[in-house]
């Protein structure tokens, strides 16, 4: 699938015919009135900001008649959103863009998506969602395909007041090597899965030991079992499990979750720049982008 551009007048058509103020996310619209919206009308970026809307039908028009090229919302509630001021509290989220994904199964440049690094994306996104749940206990958790990529939203109430999120971040991405890897439960075993992720879909690997035994070492490790990498030696396995380390640090946009003002593409919304919709995912297994999110006018 060819990922083009919207024309102004594809995006008027979008808007008038195929979008519906039903497409905003509840959560979205039970908050309208506490978030700040952004609009980018001509490509250039997000640039009418600290627009408000006090009613549903106000925002419904605004859609319909500006049609814009993207749309933002704040992950942040204020009381006075209209000025950014009295901050009360932010969804915690995760931002997976495919295009930057730094390890992915296809050949895609950096930059450039296909079906296959999506589906990296989306099976990043699933295995953080996890490790939210169960390390967590965080049970009020959205996915949305943001159009080259995937958004964690975390709405539970109680999370939304922590202000210092790096620490959930690195945890979930797995940005250290744990001090006790075989540990059944906790942060080793969230390692784990992110090392099986990361170290399947690495490229250069030089070792023709390590090349050969990929997926025994996931199996092996997976399993617990401390001979996992006895094909190399001690110090090229602590190289390993740090380089991993290292690159599941960069998997995830860490300065999204760590922002508790910043702006989000608005789920329902057309992101122009590859004409596909910005999309809550209803079902997180089968969910299929290049079926689902395309708009009318590329079908
Ligand atoms: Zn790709």
């Amino acid at each position: 699938m060819e990922f083009k551009e919207a024309t102004l007048e594809e995006r008027h058509m979008y808007y008038k015919k195929e979008w519906k103020i039903k497409d905003l996310p509840d959560f979205l619209i039970d908050s309208l009135k506490y978030r700040e919206f952004c609009f980018d009308h001509d490509g250039n970026g997000p640039k009418d900001r600290y627009e408000t809307f006090n009613s549903v039908r106000d925002f419904e028009r605004f859609m319909k008649i500006k049609a814009p090229y993207a749309a933002y919302s704040s992950i942040s509630y204020y009381k006075k959103p209209g000025k950014r001021e009295n901050w009360m509290k932010a969804e915690i989220v995760f931002d997976i863009d495919a295009k930057d994904l730094k390890v992915r199964r296809c050949d895609c440049t950096p930059g450039n998506i296909c079906e296959i690094c999506l589906g990296d994306a989306k099976e990043l996104a699933l295995t953080i969602i996890d490790s939210l749940r169960s390390n967590f206990d965080l049970k009020n958790i959205f996915l949305v395909y943001s159009g080259r990529g995937y958004h964690i939203r975390v709405l539970d109430e109680e999370a939304l007041y922590i202000e210092d999120r790096s620490k959930i971040f690195d945890y979930v991405t797995a940005s250290h090597v744990p001090k006790d890897l075989f540990m059944l439960h906790g942060y080793p075993e969230v390692f784990r899965r992110m090392f099986a992720f990361t170290f399947s879909r690495i490229k250069d690997i030089r070792s023709k030991e390590i090349l050969k035994n990929r997926d025994e070492i996931i199996k092996r490790l997976l399993d617990r079992r401390i001979d996992f990498l006895d094909c190399v030696g001690e110090s090229t396995k602590r190289r390993i499990l740090k380089n991993v380390a290292e690159i599941n640090a960069g998997l995830a946009d860490g300065k999204v979750t760590i922002d508790t003002k910043r702006i989000l593409r608005l789920p329902s919304s057309l992101h122009s720049k590859v004409s596909m919709i910005c999309k809550l995912v209803k079902n997180w297994e089968s969910f299929d982008p290049l079926k689902e999110a395309v708009p009318k006018f590329r079908t």
